[in-house]
């Protein structure tokens, strides 16, 4: 089905894609919220990481990078920016001094996308911003099933004595509520533990841990039917670069050897069609320590892989909407 293009998307041919000033796909960057499908929302904190920093600097090279994705994707047969309004709404406000702060800024500020109906594709920042993130969606669609690629479960109690780090925000979410573990996933954890009780404490709060060994062991298709099972209502998309082995995704701030390639990646997000995605997540990426932009750029493509996740279920409810308006009398 053809559709007018709805996003205001430059054509590449009149307009190089290396000119302009850098927005995510070159889209209109702006805080005017009215008929926008997609918000694509940059979050530049790293104050929860732990290891090493940079990710602050994730969504600008992102945007940057986005520059060479295109109106057609192939592997999911839909075009984007036609069927979706997608606008680059800018970066939240950060207090760099302060994680508690920097939370209620990016609460806030995602507030009104996230009522205004628009799908928040936000772009990290370290995986402590997912916590406000899941908070503002929370409060407009209950409790949400989370699925979480990473190398790590994120569930520890406290992090140097503190509560809110990169390395504890799922804990948070379910004892706030914002997340219910019983419909929640986590898939790629691998790597060395502190405590060899770590993976149970996470299963403990309820989530289902898939390692990446589980993965391999698994295949792509039956993990993906292992995620369908489980991500039941809507579902917050978290996507952790460090899933991806370091040998595609170098640019992160705690890498563990043994992921998935990109391509496993990329199948692995294509796959979750069908959920009821209401927000996502792409975080960690830390370009300081990238080489030749290729874990941004991979950020990029999984970022854009998720519109297009939205842009196919926009183009079935809209298909069954006109083949239901053609039953009528
Ligand atoms: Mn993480
Ligand atoms: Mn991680």
């Amino acid at each position: 089905m053809e559709a007018e293009m709805r996003s205001q998307f430059p054509d590449g041919h009149r307009i190089p894609r290396f000119a302009g000033i850098a927005t995510f796909c070159r889209l209109p960057h702006t805080r005017d919220l009215q008929d926008v499908d997609v918000a694509v929302v940059g979050v530049p904190f790293d104050g929860g990481a732990s290891y090493r920093p940079g990710a602050r600097y994730g969504p600008r090279k992102i945007r940057e990078v986005s520059a060479l994705l295109r109106e057609y994707n192939p592997a999911q047969d839909v075009e984007p920016f036609h069927w979706l309004r997608i606008v680059d709404y800018g970066d939240t406000a950060v207090n760099p001094a302060s994680i508690e702060e920097t939370h209620a800024l990016i609460e806030a500020d995602l507030d009104p996308v996230v009522r205004a109906g628009a799908f928040p594709m936000c772009l990290g920042g370290d995986h402590s911003v997912s916590l406000p993130l899941l908070r503002a969606v929370a409060r407009r669609y209950g409790p949400l099933a989370l699925v979480q690629f990473d190398a790590h479960p994120d569930t520890w109690n406290v992090h140097f004595g503190r509560r809110y780090t990169h390395a504890t925000p799922f804990r948070r979410a379910v004892e706030e509520g914002v997340v219910d573990a019983r419909r929640s996933i986590q898939v790629g954890i691998r790597g060395p533990l502190p405590h060899a009780t770590d993976l149970e404490d996470a299963r403990a709060l309820g989530f289902a841990v898939v390692s990446a060994d589980d993965v391999a062991r698994l295949g792509i298709t039956e993990t993906l039917h292992q995620v369908h099972e489980r991500a039941s209502g809507p579902v917050y998309l978290t996507l952790d670069i460090d899933a991806v082995d370091p040998a595609y995704a170098p640019g992160t701030g705690t890498p563990e050897v043994g992921g998935f390639t990109s391509r496993e990646m990329l199948a692995l997000v294509r796959g979750l069609a069908g959920l009821e995605l209401v927000a996502a997540d792409v975080v960690e990426v830390s370009p300081p320590y990238d080489h030749g932009d290729i874990t941004s750029i991979l950020a990029a493509n999984l970022a854009y892989e998720v519109i297009c996740l939205v842009a196919r279920r926009r183009r079935s409810v809209s298909a069954s909407r006109s083949a239901n308006e053609e039953q009528r009398p």
